[in-house]
């Protein structure tokens, strides 16, 4: 049976990775990637979207765009198997961004749930940059732009798949069956949809500085484990624990499997067990902190480990760049084509339409 399916997603080129991107979203890809079920795999990075917000910091996006294309290799994204690309680089993505944005509505944008909660974290309040406000507009011209099938995010980016998802049927009902409907595809784990920060916050966000760096050193993971939030009123080792709120459990249970606890920790039989210990009183969070800290360097550590191995050869990164823009630009290109005929505004390849014309003014 032929492959039907493609995958598009991406990240904003605004700090290095951290643990929530790589459990809501980055593992996943890894696994679809060599799952071998996709006919095509777009990764990229959105610079330009992340400009956005920070048009008078455009180094920052510069040097973070190495850092995310070194998080991508070494989490295991595989460049003879997905194509990873850097968003400013394919024009086509302006282009449809520019036509899609007379099928949306103002009133559409502003009831954009996440995007209301972006610019209140950015103190945007009336002065708004309209490209940031219409990013999500131009994440749908990202996502059609390879006729996506499967969107693997977070759950941040509900609305925005939802938005891409209009856009495509109010394309097509106007101009006929062109784009295709994307699907989102959200993490199973519940505590991986929106893991919280370090501090207890609500999402762990490079912009809100409560992560955990995929590129951490051993040390760095230990220190920040250490002072997690977990339960302010769990006191003394003898008090109940709370699980709800706090992030050391939320942690353990986006990576924790059974097969650790013969590992590392030969009390308990699973998570279950060790959860209800916390709560019935009698275990301090130090001991939960240790063994959260064992499995995250188990995790970690490969990722780690592969990070500086491609650190060594830098161009080679950017040649792989360079080559995943070339490949995503032809890609978009076609579906630009299709588009234009769609919205008759090709006027030089159409013969009928020059001869329709020449007969009009003959008479
Ligand atoms: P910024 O603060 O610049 O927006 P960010 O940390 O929110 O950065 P993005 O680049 O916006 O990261 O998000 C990239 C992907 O990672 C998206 O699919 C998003 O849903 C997912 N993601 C980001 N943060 C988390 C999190 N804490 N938990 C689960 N998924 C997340
Ligand atoms: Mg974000």
């Amino acid at each position: 049976m032929e492959k039907e399916k493609v995958i598009l997603t991406g990240d904003r080129p605004t700090g290095k990775l951290h643990i929530g991107h790589y459990v809501g979203s980055l593992r996943r890809r890894v696994e679809l990637q060599n799952s071998g079920l996709y006919k095509k795999i777009f990764v990229f990075e959105a610079d330009a979207q992340a400009l956005t917000d920070n048009i008078d910091n455009p180094e920052k996006v510069r040097q973070n765009v190495i850092e995310v294309a070194l998080d991508y290799l070494a989490a295991g994204l595989d460049p003879q198997k997905s194509t990873i690309f850097i968003q400013s680089q394919i024009p086509e993505l302006c282009e449809l961004s520019f036509y899609y944005m007379d099928l949306v509505t103002v009133s559409r944008l502003q009831r954009n749930p996440t995007v209301k909660t972006e610019i209140q974290l950015r103190n945007f309040e009336t002065s708004i940059p309209v490209g940031f406000f219409t990013y999500p507009i131009s994440q749908a011209a990202d996502i059609t732009a390879f006729k996506a099938t499967t969107v693997p995010v977070g759950e941040d980016q509900e609305p925005m798949l939802e938005q891409a998802r209009e856009i495509v049927r109010r394309f097509n009902y106007i101009y006929g069956e062109t784009l295709v409907e994307p699907e989102i595809l959200l993490p199973d784990n519940a505590a991986c949809l929106r893991l919280p920060g370090t501090d207890g916050k609500a999402k762990m966000s490079k912009s809100l500085g409560n992560c955990i760096y995929l590129s951490d050193s051993a040390d760095e993971v230990e220190k920040k484990v250490r002072s997690m939030f977990t339960d302010p009123t769990h006191l003394r080792v003898s008090d109940p624990g709370k699980l709800e709120g706090n992030c050391v459990f939320t942690y353990l249970d986006a990576f924790c499997k059974e097969e650790h606890f013969g590992r590392y920790w030969t009390d308990y039989a699973n998570l279950d067990e060790l959860k209800a210990h916390y709560t019935r009183g009698g275990l301090g969070d130090m001991k939960v902190k240790k063994f959260l800290a064992a499995i995250l360097q188990e995790e970690l550590t490969p990722i780690r480990e592969r990070r500086k191995e491609f650190e060594k050869d830098i161009p080679a990164v950017y040649e792989m760049l360079k080559k995943g823009c070339e490949a995503a630009r032809e890609t978009a290109a076609q579906t630009l084509d299709e588009v234009r005929r769609a919205m008759k505004i090709n006027y030089f390849d159409d013969e009928a339409l020059i001869a329709e014309q020449a007969k009009r003014f003959s008479n």
